[in-house]
């Protein structure tokens, strides 16, 4: 297939609508004067061929999509016991930020991809390696990327002066004896990867391992993750990767993803590709709202779905 000219084609269609409809994340200055006019596309097979179009190598916000990454370098080092202890493997059904049924839950978020769950790996990435661990992520993901990747330290800095939810839920998880960590220590390090800076073709790369049963995106006999783990990554992101939208994504397109408030996606298609898209326009979910067409037109033109 030709993988550039559909990019090609995805993004002439859509670019020029990127804007009109939906709204950019508005909670820090550094995210509401993104302009909405942006859309950019990119993958990367698992030969290694890569594609992108639009605004596909221009650096943008990944938020949310940082998730996956922490999670997978927490996945690296523990036992399974040890990490899912405190996190569940349920989608919410409630806000990504929401308190509430944190509380009905004792302080045990329903899963790794909602903030109070993030900030659950991050307590256990700060508990691995103590005040390395903003370093030790940077490091992976350059690993991964194959390229230095590294903080918006504007946007990091205004999640942290704005970040009152993000402190309720921490606090709270402190308070239930769910989080091992100085609260201030944890949320410097989640504020942190929520600012990591890549642009839809470094996100394609680094997911790379997800659609290779764990291998190294270029790495050749190089693992990120066992088959088993990347396998469990794919199904998280499947039913929780999306906000509260997992269940139109999964129907509407078919594939593992997941976002940010940032306006990106990273999609995976096991055993062919990994792909991303980045429109900061969002729709009423929360979900980059061209970077969803985009996905699903991606999905009804090559057949690609896991289903
Ligand atoms: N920095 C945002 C927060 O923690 C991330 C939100 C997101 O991308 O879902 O509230």
């Amino acid at each position: 297939m030709d993988f550039q000219r559909l990019l090609d084609e995805i993004a002439h269609r859509l670019m020029h609508e990127a804007g009109r409809e939906g709204a950019v994340a508005s909670y820090i200055p550094a995210l509401a004067r993104v302009s909405g006019a942006h859309f950019g596309i990119a993958l990367r097979t698992c030969e290694g061929e890569e594609a992108s179009a639009g605004d596909g190598r221009l650096p943008f916000s990944i938020q949310s999509i940082s998730k996956l990454f922490t999670l997978t370098l927490a996945m690296r080092h523990m036992s399974e016991d040890a990490l899912w202890a405190r996190i569940g493997r349920e989608p919410s059904g409630n806000p990504f930020n929401s308190l509430v049924q944190l509380e009905s839950e004792q302080g045990k978020p329903r899963n790794p991809f909602i903030n109070a769950g993030a900030i659950a790996v991050a307590d256990r990435l700060v508990g691995l390696y103590g005040a390395d661990a903003k370093g030790e992520l940077l490091a992976f993901m350059s690993h991964l990327a194959g390229e230095p990747i590294g903080f918006d330290h504007e946007v990091a800095a205004s999640e942290a002066a704005t970040g009152y939810r993000n402190y309720a839920l921490a606090n709270f998880m402190k308070s239930f004896g769910k989080l091992d960590h100085d609260v201030d220590t944890v949320l410097d390090f989640y504020f942190h990867q929520c600012a990591l800076s890549m642009s839809a073709l470094q996100l394609a790369r680094t997911a790379g391992y997800l659609c290779r049963d764990g291998a190294h995106p270029c790495r050749e006999g190089a693992q990120v993750v066992t088959e088993r783990q990347a396998r469990r990554i794919n199904a998280l992101m499947l039913t929780c990767g999306t906000y509260d939208a997992a269940g139109d994504v999964a129907f509407h397109i078919g594939l593992p993803c997941k976002s940010g408030v940032g306006g990106g996606i990273v999609a995976v298609v096991p055993d062919r590709l990994t792909l991303a898209v980045w429109s900061p326009a969002l729709d009423a979910t929360g979900n980059s709202l061209l970077g969803m067409k985009a996905l699903a037109l991606f999905a009804q033109r090559t057949g690609l779905s896991i289903f």
